[in-house]
């Protein structure tokens, strides 16, 4: 058996799209999500929510329209991510620098605005939208590619996925394998395969 493997929860499975399949109940592995290190106990709180890619239809008749069904029909899950410490310090590093990169970008915009207008402004908004897409993409250390009542699909490291064990069953099977708690209704989506 591969080292690592054991330490791991076995209901986690590995999809075949190259995503880690978490079930709703089962505790997130004591690994980080990034290079599968241990975590050390470490876990980050994360809130993932997502909705079917059809819904962004709905943004043409009115933004507002595509939000209050996008809040009414989307799943969420709540991942208690762990991460080894130096993913953990990359990643306070990075938001920091991205806060960093915002904030003097307007200040240094309002700074400047006298003697150069145009210039200023264009900096401080190039630099303050910079800097808030870092800090939006640093906070997130996995990201939902879907999310049923049962199954979160999750995009992680590479080494975290391959730790796991695969689903091998064929997408059309109505439980994920033995073993696997899946309740006792019909799931509305099989746990394998390439999320919709
Ligand atoms: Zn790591």
């Amino acid at each position: 058996m591969p080292a690592g493997q054991a330490a791991l929860s076995q209901d986690w499975l590995r999809g075949e799209s190259g995503l880690a399949i978490a079930p709703m109940s089962a505790p997130w592995p004591d690994r980080c999500v990034k290079c599968n290190a241990p975590a050390e106990g470490y876990r980050l709180k994360q809130s993932l929510y997502w909705h079917p890619a059809w819904l962004y239809v709905l943004i043409l008749p009115g933004v507002l329209v595509y939000a209050v069904v996008a809040l009414v029909i989307r799943k969420s899950y709540v991942g208690h991510v762990g991460l080894c410490p130096s993913h953990r310090s990359r990643r306070r590093w990075i938001l920091g620098a991205g806060a960093f990169l915002a904030i003097s970008s307007v200040a240094s915009c309002s700074a400047g605005f006298g003697s150069n207008p145009g210039v200023s402004l264009g900096l401080g908004v190039f630099g303050g939208i910079a800097g808030m897409v870092i800090v939006q993409v640093a906070t997130f250390a996995v990201r939902p590619k879907k999310i049923t009542e049962a199954y979160a699909w999750l995009k992680c490291g590479k080494a975290f996925v391959a730790s796991l064990p695969a689903a091998s069953i064929p997408s059309t099977a109505q439980v994920p394998a033995p073993g696997i708690p899946y309740g006792s209704g019909h799931p509305a989506e099989p746990p394998d395969g390439m999320p919709g």
